[in-house]
């Protein structure tokens, strides 16, 4: 069947279109102030992006990953501390517990919900136990009365990695998503994307924000009185005026997102071997992605790729997996449910500026791409 024009997995050309001319005037506000590092834009960027959260503390970083990182350690995560993760996440979320010392303890997702199965977190709390380290999984949050409460009984905090997350709400609250404290990433192809690497953290502590506002700037408190041992990820003030204008915009660009994940839904009603991410009654997800799982998905995904639909893999190799954590002493438990969701996850375009008839295609063609390969298996 040949496709009519190629529809991409991601274009952000559409939404920077939209902003252009409020783009220009941030770019050139910071250069006419000439202050490029901890000035105004952060300052102002940080109360917006707090207020957005429904907290009271915002600290802007340079990524996603700084942003976990320094997180962990004001919360007194170190050497010989273990945190529980999700086993199917980007490895982000692994490396940043190994950057401060401690170990990563993988928990399965639940199958449908593919977010970290909470009826599985007790048995995995030992002595070390420092934390939880959720993830709301392409956007979808994970059951936060459910790890409230298992935090409180065992003594953790509740850490989340919102790298996906931004706008996300359960029971109405993007605050209840926070958990203690949550790190945001403003990758350019997150909800909220900057023009380069930066990232955030969110806590209504403000005590432990203030000590990430000095670990991020190489510890110092006062014009040199480095009063901790910090590293320098700060966020420019060039991305932090540029993040100003797309939060403004951000509501409107997630609700795109959730009608195209209507239309997804609506689409694949009929179809079975179409598994959605199960969306709980509270849940309500920024849909950074929109990821099904389907039989075959290596011969789909080709099938979809050589009629011009972009898709992709979130992802192929869990990190307990990757080269980085393979040879771990003493192994990793078995993990079924995250090696089955690396082979069957597929995720469809889905993105502000991405018309509604072009998801409608995308979805045709998925479902017409599994009904030939049934056929197909029928006839060989
Ligand atoms: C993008 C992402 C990160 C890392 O963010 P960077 O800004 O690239 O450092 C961390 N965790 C998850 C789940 C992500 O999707």
């Amino acid at each position: 069947m040949p496709n009519l024009t190629p529809i991409p997995f991601i274009d952000l050309a559409p939404e920077l279109a939209k902003q252009r001319s409020q783009i220009d005037e941030a770019i050139r506000r910071v250069l006419d102030s000439g202050r490029f590092l901890l000035g105004e834009e952060l300052a102002i960027f940080e109360t917006e992006f707090a207020e957005y959260n429904g907290a009271t503390c915002a600290v802007g970083v340079a990524s996603g990953l700084a942003a976990l990182t320094l997180m962990l350690r004001a919360f007194g995560v170190g050497s010989g501390d273990e945190v529980i993760v999700p086993a199917n996440t980007y490895i982000a979320t692994w490396l940043a517990v190994s950057a401060v010392g401690a170990k990563p303890v993988p928990v399965e997702p639940d199958l449908l919900t593919r977010n970290i199965d909470h009826t599985q977190i007790s048995k995995a709390v030992t002595a070390r136990t420092k934390a939880v380290l959720a993830v709301h999984l392409y956007g979808m949050p994970c059951d936060m009365d459910a790890l409230e409460t298992i935090c409180r009984q065992n003594n953790l905090w509740l850490l989340v990695d919102a790298a996906q997350s931004c706008g996300t709400t359960w029971n109405g609250s993007r605050t209840k998503c926070l958990g203690d404290a949550a790190a945001f990433s403003f990758y350019p192809t997150k909800n909220l994307g900057a023009l380069g690497d930066a990232g955030a953290v969110v806590t209504n502590d403000s005590a432990r924000a203030e000590q990430i506002k000095l670990l991020r700037n190489y510890g110092m408190d006062t014009h040199y009185q480095h009063e901790l041992k910090g590293i320098n990820a700060r966020m420019d003030e060039l991305q932090a005026a540029v993040l100003r204008v797309r939060l403004a915009n951000l509501n409107q660009a997630n609700n795109q997102r959730k009608q195209l994940a209507t239309c997804y839904q609506r689409c694949f009603t009929e179809t079975k071997e179409i598994v959605l991410q199960q969306q709980l009654p509270p849940a309500d997800s920024s849909w950074h992605l929109f990821t099904v799982s389907v039989p075959e998905r290596d011969n789909i995904k080709i099938d979809l790729e050589e009629q011009g639909f972009g898709v992709a893999v979130h992802y192929p190799v869990p990190p307990h997996r990757s080269g980085a954590y393979r040879n771990e002493p003493g192994g990793w438990p078995e993990l079924p449910v995250t090696d089955f969701l690396a082979g069957s996850l597929l995720s469809l375009p889905i993105y502000p500026g991405l018309k509604k008839q072009h998801a409608e295609r995308v979805a045709t063609a998925l479902i017409r791409a599994l009904s030939e390969r049934k056929t197909h298996e029928r006839t060989s």
